[in-house]
């Protein structure tokens, strides 16, 4: 059986071990956290369906169980062919696979192809606590459903969570860094368990300066951070139509603000929840890294452009010869 989520049509708009870095390592999952302690995939399938937010096509997603040790790996199934490369639909969720980071997280494979929005998938994946899955996508882009993570997290777990027959690996920050683009920061501090708290400052209109902290170990948390949506300000909406960003943006799937006022009738799900989707954004592109994080993030202004270098980095440091590289400068 296939659990499936549907979006209304009327929207129309690994641990991968290597040696402890000077600053980062690994550990696995304490035997207190048995539950926590293995890795985990689905049940059975899951099926999203929609639109595509930038290209406003239709979009459809299968998210299947795959082994312990096989990540989050997309497939293009609609570029299938019986060429002899099986390997040349396959990208991996992986930092350095990023290609587009501008609203919107875009992964390319060696061979050029691509899939975008992949950012609230991943965070579903991270929220859920899924290791190891493959996302057949049908199209460019995974459908944007309702401009949150909350459809693909309920059909996450109605499809059923099992963990699997190999330890879990965690990122652990033991010492502090950031990483720095213009105004936008991003700050990693040692701590006992994950942690994020976001700032963002929009103060010329109805979003305002929020700030939240944010802990995944509170149900009712999980809930307003999954179900918080992607937004937009109204004088943005031409230029990104004609960049041909958001063909497939709607109110039904974001949130539009002009000035003072919210041209989304129903109103907000929740006072912060402009800077909870920018928390949701952050730990999708985050979870590149493929496995949890455990440490205190502080992110201001965060956006995919600096989220993804963020990730990029984290992976770096527990790369030998990246390390070797930046030691010798
Ligand atoms: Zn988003």
């Amino acid at each position: 059986m296939i659990v499936s989520v549907t979006q209304p049509r009327h929207n129309v708009a690994t641990g991968r071990r290597g040696p402890w870095g000077k600053k980062t390592g690994f550990v696995d999952v304490g035997v207190d956290h048995l539950h926590q302690s293995r890795q985990c995939s689905l049940r059975e399938a899951a099926e999203f369906e929609g639109v595509g937010l930038h290209t406003g096509e239709d979009a459809r997603v299968v998210v299947i169980p795959a082994p312990a040790n096989a990540g989050i790996v997309f497939r293009r199934k609609d570029l299938e062919r019986d060429d002899g490369q099986p390997f040349r639909t396959v990208i991996s969720a992986a930092p350095e696979n990023v290609v587009r980071s501008d609203h919107g997280t875009t992964i390319a494979n060696g061979f050029g192809v691509c899939v975008s929005t992949v950012e609230h998938v991943m965070a579903a994946l991270a929220i859920a606590r899924i290791d190891n899955a493959v996302i057949d996508v049908y199209g460019p882009e995974v459908p944007i459903l309702d401009g949150s993570a909350a459809p693909f997290l309920a059909g996450l777990q109605a499809a059923g969570i099992r963990s699997q027959n190999a330890r879990r690996v965690e990122y652990v920050v033991r010492e502090a860094f950031s990483i720095k683009d213009g105004d936008r920061e991003i700050l990693f501090e040692p701590a006992e368990h994950f942690s994020l708290h976001v700032e963002i400052d929009f103060e010329d209109c109805l979003i305002g300066r929020q700030r939240r902290s944010i802990s995944l170990s509170d149900a009712s948390e999980i809930a307003k951070l999954a179900s918080a949506r992607t937004f937009c300000r109204l004088h943005e909406v031409d230029a990104l139509r004609r960049a041909g960003l958001i063909q497939g943006g709607s109110l039904e799937n974001s949130l539009v603000v002009d000035g003072e006022r919210l041209l989304n009738g129903a109103g907000l799900r929740d006072p912060n929840e402009f800077v909870l989707h920018k928390a949701l954004d952050l730990i999708g592109d985050l979870y590149l890294i493929g496995m949890p994080l455990r440490g205190a993030v502080k992110a201001v202004r965060p956006g995919h452009d600096v989220n993804c270098r963020a990730a990029l980095t984290l992976t770096r440091q527990f790369c030998p010869s990246a390390s070797a590289a930046a030691a010798s400068v």
